[in-house]
């Protein structure tokens, strides 16, 4: 029998895993509607889609409701990276509530799923590790992550609320630390951070002593757990935990980028910013035997892809 095309709703879609998304769903035959206000992502990022016959490009902003019709939704549209998350509070969490209330809603009226990419800053600073789905967290409600943290937990509520309320077959995944090509060099994550550094010889910023841990995800990985999760049948709703288990310290991620960058960049010290998780490493349990994923490209591997991207997108 042939294979039905989908029409899919990318929110988010110009950004790091929005593109990333994109590509892996047309690759497969599907439609694809990326919208994007690009306050993170950029039309760059999908470029080489543009001319796609089965992509179109929208530019709105998910905090206003969205009429179009569509097979599925992936809501990704949010600021990632704390700086930039915290650049406007605010709007941050106006884009995970109000953005999954119109992303919901267009679910419950076209009767189709949505998948809402939550976060391992659900978990907080946590006091359970490695983080199972059942935890419920360790969240400062009024710091300065809060915007994302608690506007991602009050997606994750609304998620679960529609299920029951509107059977909607809503479905969340809770992602963990992931790296790859199409980061912004200035995003502020730790690892874009540190291999933009080590290319350009200017001093690694380590906040804190760097014994902080993290797991680090390919972004490939990811995205195949993203699309096992979406196909799963409607009453799987998770939350599932989406990363790579292997944890490192800020520390070790340093001397990792320094060593396959070659680099002689300096490490230095910088104060620890508020909230900052001391540690960090998904139970993938769930994942394994719901979605028989699990990641398969470790971080030497996947930094050695991140390093060649940027090499060709920074001035060295
Ligand atoms: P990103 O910043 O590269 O992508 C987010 C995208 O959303 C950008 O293209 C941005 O322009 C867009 N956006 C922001 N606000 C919007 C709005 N109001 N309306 C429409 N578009 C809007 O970040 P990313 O790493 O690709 O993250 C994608 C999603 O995955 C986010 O929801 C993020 O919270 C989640 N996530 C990512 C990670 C990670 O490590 N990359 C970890 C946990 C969760
Ligand atoms: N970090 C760091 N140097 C940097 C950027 C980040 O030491 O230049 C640390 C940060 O304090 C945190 C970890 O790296 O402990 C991961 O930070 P990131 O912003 O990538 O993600 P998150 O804190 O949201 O997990």
């Amino acid at each position: 029998m042939p294979r039905i095309t989908k029409r899919i709703l990318v929110t988010g879609g110009a950004g790091f895993l929005g593109s990333h998304l994109c590509e892996r769903l047309l690759a497969a035959g599907d439609e694809v509607l990326c919208v994007d206000n690009f306050f993170t992502g950029t039309r760059h990022n999908v470029h080489h889609l543009l001319d796609h016959p089965r992509f179109e490009l929208l530019r709105h902003d998910v905090t206003f409701p969205l009429y179009v019709e569509v097979d599925q939704i992936y809501n990704l549209a949010c600021p990632a990276s704390p700086i930039f998350y915290q650049m406007d509070p605010v709007q941050t969490t106006k884009t995970s509530v109000l953005g999954a209330i119109n992303m919901l809603g267009l679910a419950k009226r076209l009767k189709i799923p949505m998948l809402q990419a939550s976060t391992s800053e659900v978990y907080g600073d946590p006091e359970v590790h490695p983080q199972r789905e059942e935890y419920w967290g360790h969240v400062n409600p009024i710091g300065l992550r809060a915007c994302y943290d608690e506007g991602k937990r009050c997606a994750e509520t609304l998620v679960f609320d529609y299920v029951r309320q509107h059977a909607v077959a809503g479905k969340v995944m809770r992602i963990f630390n992931t790296y790859g090509p199409r980061m912004k060099p200035n995003d502020g994550r730790v690892v874009s951070n540190f291999i933009v550094q080590a290319l350009r010889g200017e001093d690694i910023t380590i906040y804190g002593d760097g014994s902080q841990t993290r797991s680090f995800c390919y972004v490939d990985d990811l995205i195949t757990g993203m699309v096992s999760l979406m196909a799963t049948p409607a009453d799987v709703h998770g939350p599932i935990n989406i990363g790579n288990p292997n944890e490192f310290t800020m520390l070790e991620l340093a001397k990792l980028v320094l060593d396959m960058t070659g680099s002689r960049a300096r490490v230095v010290h910088m104060p620890l910013p508020a909230d900052d998780p001391k540690q960090r490493r998904p139970d993938i349990a769930k994942a394994r035997e719901l979605l028989g994923w699990e990641p398969t490209i470790q971080l030497r591997e996947g930094l050695a892809a991140t390093i060649a991207y940027f090499r060709n997108v920074i001035d060295e």
